[in-house]
């Protein structure tokens, strides 16, 4: 039987089972040039290109208008531009906080946050579909994981969340990769995805801009530091001693507190970065005065930064939020102790912006 040929113009990849959908948000400059050069057109097409795609965020390959028309057919027919559905956007915050629910081409369903400040508009991106991490107060945790997603599926979040940040006169300028998923256990693509987005023939996103959270993958906390990039490492701590962390972020297990604090030292050795810690306040879980204590004994000395960030409660699990004063107590017991502290409240509360929420709860309805 003849393998049946697909219309020229389809914006969807073609996906067959198993197989990950890529588009022209998966490559980088050099791969496209290479790409256009092999389709008999000239490589600085390529840059052109790149400029319709991220500068002025066209969502349509057809409205890249210098462009010929053979070159726009091949390329919607084999990089195209819509690898993400918009399922679903909702905004909170008057407005500042922009959630969107998007369909992967193969059916999964993803998150990204786009949220508007006075000095900055911030998207948090997310690296996977679900996680195999497990965090026990974390509703992206709970779902296991289904698969990474391709750089070009990061990519996609950063531009659309670009372009809502247009449409009401602002630019994108930070990235955070705090969505669905642990960057460093997709290490390669979420390096790609970095690599693209800070590419100044495109989005242009600052290495400085750029932050990478990470439940503690020491081997590749390792291997960040290697990175030409100097990228922000922000690291999800949530307890200062092995026996709370265990039970919080299980990946504990394998790299416990002690050995994770000497990479994060051979990191800041070597890139001399200051490091942020994230501790998600649970009330009667790791919210203690004694707790704060060894917090700050573990930190002293240290190049770093503490956010507290006031647990967003998630409904099929038991942890709750500390009350404004025990929060205030907790934060004050690690300034007077010397280490810099901020709170952080998560945007988007009643949006159930914090990631994995949103997803949840249209899963739910759903079934
Ligand atoms: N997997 C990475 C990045 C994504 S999670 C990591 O764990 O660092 C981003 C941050 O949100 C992490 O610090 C995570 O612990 C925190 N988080 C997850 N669920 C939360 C919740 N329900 N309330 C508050 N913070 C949460
Ligand atoms: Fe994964 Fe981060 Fe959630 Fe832990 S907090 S389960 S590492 S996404």
């Amino acid at each position: 039987m003849d393998t049946p040929v697909l219309p020229r113009t389809t914006l969807r990849p073609a996906i067959s089972r198993g197989e990950r959908p890529r588009g022209l948000y998966d490559l980088t400059l050099p791969e496209l040039e290479a790409r256009i050069v092999e389709l008999g057109f000239p490589a600085y097409r390529a840059r052109q290109v790149w400029s319709w795609a991220y500068r002025q965020l066209v969502s349509d390959i057809a409205g890249m208008r210098n462009i010929p028309a053979a070159l726009r057919d091949a390329l919607a027919s084999e990089a195209p531009l819509a690898l993400l559905e918009p399922v679903r956007t909702l905004s909170a915050d008057d407005g500042e906080t922009i959630k969107t629910l998007y369909r992967t081409g193969d059916g999964h369903l993803l998150e990204t946050v786009l949220m508007l400040y006075p000095d900055r508009a911030t998207v948090c991106v997310s690296c996977q579909v679900g996680c195999a991490v497990g965090c026990a107060f974390c509703a992206t945790g709970l779902m296991g994981l289904a698969r990474n997603l391709s750089a070009g599926e990061m990519v996609a979040q950063v531009v659309g969340a670009a372009r809502e940040a247009r449409q009401r006169g602002r630019e994108l300028t930070n990235i955070v990769m705090m969505g669905m998923g642990e960057p460093l256990q997709n290490y390669a693509e979420t390096m790609k995805f970095i690599g693209i987005i800070h590419d100044p023939n495109g989005l242009d996103i600052g290495a400085r801009r750029i932050t990478v959270s990470t439940s503690g993958i020491v081997p590749k906390i390792d291997a960040l530091a290697e990175e030409p990039l100097q990228l922000n490492l922000a690291v999800s701590l949530h307890a200062p001693g092995d026996e709370l962390r265990s039970t919080l972020v299980p990946i504990n297990r394998r790299y416990p507190v002690a050995v994770l604090m000497e990479a994060i030292d051979r990191y800041i050795a070597k890139t001399g970065r200051r490091v942020s810690f994230e501790y998600a306040l649970m009330r009667g879980i790791n919210d203690s005065d004694e707790t704060a204590r060894d917090l700050a004994d573990l930190l002293r000395g240290r190049l770093c930064h503490v956010n507290i960030i006031p647990l967003n409660p998630v409904d099929v699990l038991p942890y709750e939020r500390p009350e404004p004063a025990g929060i205030e107590r907790f934060a004050s017991i690690l300034r007077a102790a010397g280490i810099p502290t901020t709170v952080r409240y998560s945007r988007g509360l009643e949006i159930d912006a914090a990631c994995g929420q949103l997803r949840a709860k249209e899963l739910a309805a759903a079934s």
